[in-house]
């Protein structure tokens, strides 16, 4: 500490001495200071939080120099405040009285026992219940990245390696974290253009050694081998920043971090980041949650199981054995559905009930909970015990019967206890017999006072004398007014009503300060014997945490009985041989949410017919029928039940989509660039397993340009053969399927009457006769005299042949010269777009050099 802070902290009293020193520690984070029924915040803190939280600015007086800016916060309601701190993305350092008042000379002793920030959350109060939140720390190097993600609530520690920033932005939009950790020397700072609460690291703390080191000592192990994870250098530089971090927050043993997994990009079907936001998996375009495919999936009946739903639907599995297992289950599960979810909604959010036990912090409730939940594990098994699906039968084993544990708690907690340990009250009587002793003296529950009334009524002979107590007074003597002239000269008056006279006599005096005594004993011991019951507990936690991983998992899939039951969807095939057999397939969201009946369409792909190109009017209902395609695959190898009257599903290792395209503000890039980025992104890593989704490309330029770069990438996908479903306005790539094999036309359907379209929402094979814009644009309102003159124009056009100009006449097709219209050759079409009078001598002598050349 330098000199001149020294000074400073000299010209302080000694409590805002510790506290200066203690706020040097956590110099970018509010501190949040005890003092006694308050927590305190100073100098800048103060400010920030009063106008964060919106609580009054007040001074405190200074021993030397200017008035101390200082906003408090109440004890009690310190969880209110947190969660409003923490929902704008601020982390709190909570300082507690650790020393004890009356003993201690000088200020109290305090110190720094947790941090709370966005990412390290544990507290029910704090945690939107059906939703992941995690913390993530992520490395980058030359070739490639470290990626560590901690989801504190269940001990979920998990690691992988991105091979290029395409795969870490993508995995960075599929775990979303609520807090991000990067090193300060992170070279692409765009990447984290999208999280809001980011915390910059040292370097050291990304060391690989240290890394090592501090595993190897949360896991107990001697190596990190039985892990799998030795060799990924740079997952493990990020694993060690993110497990530093978690301690330093916590300052507490986590017993339930137990493992470590390095996710594999080949074990899931790999999704970028602009597939999974087009598919709304369970954030829609416009970030809510409504119209997803979670929303129409998720009826679980715990919050753990509707969390676990939701990470299937963002890492669907390429394992066939465990996809056939959960297809099994769901099947085994649909006449168990109706019996078993009421169970399973007992058994609640277990999962992190129990990560509360192994911080340490669980509330009253979550015991209360634990102990509900317990219950209902033998009738669950009970239910289940005929099956014979293995998987079932694993899911069964895997649930522990804690009987122990729940007579412990049945034993120990009362019925229905408060919130808080902190005012008692959540022992039950009878499990101890102490803390009983001292709750009788505490409450005066002894016939104590009724004989010392009945001496003193008797010694004194006065018939309105009674003992009392009060909230304010305490225990007092009580004559009427009457006679209290007769009272003895030892009693002493502590009160004066209106009728009655109150007194205090030391004998009582001494009774009352026992009962005193004993409620802060009771209360003392009330504590004590909780945290033993979490020592009592916390060697159970592995097994408990494999319960109700298990129990969640059984949430999920008798879900997924349900929904497949409710809604009509089928068992999908998936086998070894490439292609896509739908039949009669389904949008699960768009038939869920459509008022009129949902018309069903099929899809065939196999070796032979490996790309379709779809044309028909807008709002013919291509996109639909794409995204039904991704969704029903995707649904498939999540092991669920699908929209469909039968599906076949083959090997798939990524899904692609390249469905609408807005412009990215935040990291400066146009419509068209994010479409060619994306686009790039599919040509690069599509293989003939993968299923491409593509809605137009090239529309974001120059009519010519668009259309050549929708025919070259049709024709490089058709080369890599990727199952691919390419929507066009541009009616030359029809002839595409002449020119390529397997490459084929299909079309959506709509009829024109009187001016007006009806779409038939169904697919047939074929190229689509002519492209209805102008009749849609009628629809949506444009102008009459504006659809008239787009008619005339587009005769003349037609006519002419003029494809240039063709872009600015909305959806009518962009057709090259087709056979029937007169050829034109290229120097032609660019006189036709030259405008003379805006040439320079210089540059039309150029032109007429190119237009020389061009013949
Ligand atoms: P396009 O991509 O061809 O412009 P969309 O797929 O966006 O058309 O479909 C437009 C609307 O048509 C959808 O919002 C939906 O309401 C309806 N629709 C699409 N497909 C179907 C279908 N198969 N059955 C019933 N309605 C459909």
């Amino acid at each position: 500490m330098s000199i001149l802070h020294t000074k400073y902290l000299n010209s302080h009293t000694p409590m805002m001495q510790q506290y200066l020193k203690l706020k040097a520690q956590h110099p970018d984070i509010l501190l949040f200071y005890r003092m006694g029924d308050f927590y305190e915040l100073f100098y800048d803190d103060a400010k920030r939080a009063s106008q964060l939280l919106d609580i009054s600015l007040t001074k405190r007086s200074a021993s030397v120099g200017e008035p101390i800016p200082m906003a408090g916060v109440p004890y009690h309601a310190v969880e209110n405040y947190l969660a409003k701190l923490v929902a704008l993305g601020e982390s709190v350092a909570i300082c507690e009285q650790i020393g004890d008042p009356l003993t201690m000379k000088g200020p109290v002793e305090r110190s720094i026992v947790r941090i709370v920030t966005p990412g390290t959350l544990s507290d029910e109060a704090l945690l939107n219940e059906r939703q992941d939140n995690l913390l993530a720390a992520l490395w980058q190097e030359s070739h490639g990245f470290g990626y560590a993600t901690l989801d504190i609530t269940s001990g979920r520690f998990l690691v992988s390696e991105p091979a290029n920033r395409e795969a870490m932005v993508a995995e960075l939009q599929r775990t979303n974290p609520a807090e991000l950790l990067y090193p300060e020397t992170l070279q692409d700072m765009t990447l984290l253009t999208h999280h809001r609460v980011l915390r910059r690291r040292p370097q050291w703390e990304f060391d690989i050694d240290t890394a090592r080191q501090q595993l190897i000592l949360q896991f107990g192990t001697r190596d990190l081998t039985g892990f799998g994870i030795e060799r990924a250098q740079l997952a493990l530089r990020a694993a060690g920043c993110l497990l530093q971090y978690v301690k330093d927050t916590q300052r507490t043993s986590l017993p339930h971090i137990r493992t470590i997994t390095l996710e594999r990009q080949q074990d899931s079907i790999v999704m970028d980041a602009a597939t999974r936001r087009n598919l709304e998996l369970t954030k829609n375009l416009s970030g809510g949650g409504e119209n997803t495919l979670a929303n129409v999936l998720d009826r679980t009946v715990t919050p753990m199981g509707s969390r676990m739903l939701k990470r299937w639907l963002h890492m669907p599995s390429r394992d066939i054995i465990i996809l056939t297992d959960r297809q099994q289950s769901i099947h085994a599960l649909q006449n168990h559905v109706a019996e078993l979810q009421p169970l399973l909604r007992h058994v609640g959010d277990l999962e992190r009930a129990l990560a509360r036990l192994a911080l340490r912090s669980a509330r009253p409730r979550d015991l209360a909970r634990m102990r509900y939940a317990f219950t209902q594990f033998p009738t669950i098994k009970e239910l289940l015990c005929g099956r014979s699906e293995p998987h079932l039968l694993q899911l069964l084993n895997r649930i522990g019967e804690f009987k122990m544990l729940r007579d412990l708690l049945t034993k120990a907690i009362i019925e229905v206890p408060p919130l808080l340990v902190r005012d008692g009250g959540v022992i039950a009587p009878g499990y101890h017999a102490e803390l009983d002793k001292w709750r009788d003296l505490a409450g005066g529950a002894t016939d104590y006072l009724d004989r010392l009334e009945l001496r003193e009524r008797e010694k004194t002979g006065l018939e309105t004398l009674k003992i009392g107590f009060n909230a304010v007074h305490g225990y007092f003597i009580q004559l009427s007014r009457a006679q209290s002239h007769l009272a003895p000269i030892h009693y002493v008056r502590r009160q004066t009503l209106k009728n009655a006279e109150r007194y205090i006599i030391p004998e009582l005096k001494e009774y009352e300060d026992q009962v005193l005594t004993s409620k802060s004993k009771a209360l003392m011991l009330e504590k004590m014997l909780y945290n033993e019951l979490f020592d009592l507990l916390l060697p159970h936690l592995a097994a408990l945490q494999q319960s109700a991983a298990a129990l969640a998992e059984l949430d999920v899939l008798s879900n997924l009985a349900e929904r497949a039951e409710t809604l009509h969807y089928v068992c999908p095939t998936l086998n070894a041989r490439s292609g896509i057999h739908i039949s009669s397939g389904r949008h699960p969201v768009v038939e869920y949410v459509l008022n009129e009946p949902f018309i069903a369409n099929s899809l065939m792909l196999s070796n032979t017919r490996r790309m379709l190109i779809i044309t028909g009017p807008n709002m013919g209902g291509k996109s639909t029928y794409m995204r039904q395609i991704a969704l029903i695959v995707l649904m498939a190898y999540i092991g669920s039940f699908v929209p469909a009257e039968q599906a076949t599903i083959g090997p798939i290792d990524r899904i692609f989509t390249r469905l609408g395209a807005a412009d990215d503000l935040a990291s400066g890039r146009s419509t068209f660039m994010v479409e060619m980025t994306e686009t790039a992104n599919i040509l690069h890593n599509a293989t003939c397993q993968s299923l491409v989704l593509i809605d137009e490309i090239g529309r974001g330029t120059s009519t010519y340009d668009g259309l050549s770069l929708a025919w070259a990438c049709s024709e490089n996908l058709a080369r890599i053969k990727a199952m691919t479903l390419f929507a066009t306005h541009y009616a030359e790539l029809t002839t595409l399927p002449k020119q390529i094999d397997g490459v084929f036309n299909v079309h959506l359907d709509a009829v024109e009457h009187d001016d007006t379209i009806a779409f038939m929402h169904s697919v047939q094979e074929g190229a689509a006769s002519k492209s209805y814009g102008l009749l849609v644009a009628a629809l949506a309102g444009v102008p009459r005299e504006v659809i008239k003159r787009a008619r005339q124009k587009l005769r003349e056009l037609e006519a002419s042949s003029i494809d240039v100009l063709a872009s600015s006449v909305g959806d009518c097709y962009l057709s090259v010269p087709q056979p029937e219209a007169k050829p034109v050759t290229p120097a032609c079409k660019v006189l036709k777009n030259l405008d003379p009078d805006s040439l320079s001598p210089r540059q039309a002598l150029e032109w007429l050099y190119k237009l020389k050349k061009m013949l």
